[in-house]
């Protein structure tokens, strides 16, 4: 197995990608920077890359047994993440399952409102034009994904949804919304990239509602890397735990 972290290909706000010798394969290292507002705030927060990976991991492998292609081939150590190369799509993939964030800054929506079935929005990602929302017209015409694709995505993205939100439910954690991304593997199959953490997800104590994930930092408020932990020591199994030697 190729472990060893050859040259840097990518550098994201959170995450650095880089080569291995198998031309197929990337490690992709998850960072503790912490950044919100289109970049504008940013913090370095210990051990946040080290459980998001481990999170984000945990769930890669429930959609791996649910039938989803994914990224992820192994977590080397926390932290790093040996990993499909895909071409990724610049959309973020966003399903709302209760109304929050943007969507009720931009619309009449009640807070906490539920949606049966889910809103499924795309933004483009791009930080030169600020992440604007697009609809399928507007992503097949810049080329970079089909109608079909986007068929496929919409079907793979509701699959996510239904097997994450049962689990952590199960967790006693509510799914308000989380955002995805899709890349082509070498054979042109899309295949789910990134990552499935806090920084990507809402989520909220299912009794409480208590805010687990980076709302907490966008808002300024204590607790952040409490909220990560208090989201691994839930999702994690016994197994898990004693792997990666978490004492949560
Ligand atoms: N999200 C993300 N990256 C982004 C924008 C949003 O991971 O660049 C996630 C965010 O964590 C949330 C969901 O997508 O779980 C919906 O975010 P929203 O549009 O409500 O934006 P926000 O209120 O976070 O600015």
């Amino acid at each position: 197995m190729n472990t060893e972290v050859g040259n840097l290909i990518y550098r994201g706000k959170a995450k650095d990608v880089y080569e291995t010798d198998d031309p197929e394969r990337v490690i992709i290292k998850f960072r503790d920077n912490i950044t919100a507002g289109d970049g504008a705030k940013k913090e370095n927060l210990k051990k946040k890359g080290f459980y998001n990976s481990i999170i984000s991991t945990k769930f890669f492998k429930i959609l791996e047994e649910a039938g989803v292609k994914t990224q992820y081939i192994e977590l080397i150590k926390p932290g790093y993440m040996l990993s499909r190369k895909l071409k990724m799509i610049p959309l973020e993939i966003i399903t709302r399952n209760i109304a929050a964030g943007s969507l009720l800054r931009n619309f009449p929506f009640e807070e906490k409102q539920e949606f049966k079935p889910p809103i499924i929005q795309m933004d483009y990602k791009n930080d030169e034009y600020h992440d604007p929302t697009l609809n399928d017209d507007i992503a097949v015409a810049l080329g970079f994904v089909t109608r079909e694709e986007l068929k496929i995505i919409r079907e793979i993205t509701l699959k996510i949804n239904s097997v994450l939100k049962d689990f952590l439910k199960s967790k006693g954690i509510l799914f308000p919304d989380f955002k995805i991304e899709f890349g082509h593997d070498s054979q042109g199959n899309i295949v789910l990239g990134d990552e499935i953490s806090p920084d990507s997800c809402r989520f909220w104590d299912s009794e409480t509602w208590d805010v687990l994930d980076k709302d907490l930092f966008r808002k300024g408020e204590s607790g952040v890397m409490e909220a990560y932990i208090t989201v691994a020591s839930r999702v994690l199994d016994d197994e898990d735990k004693k792997k990666w030697n978490l004492d949560i």
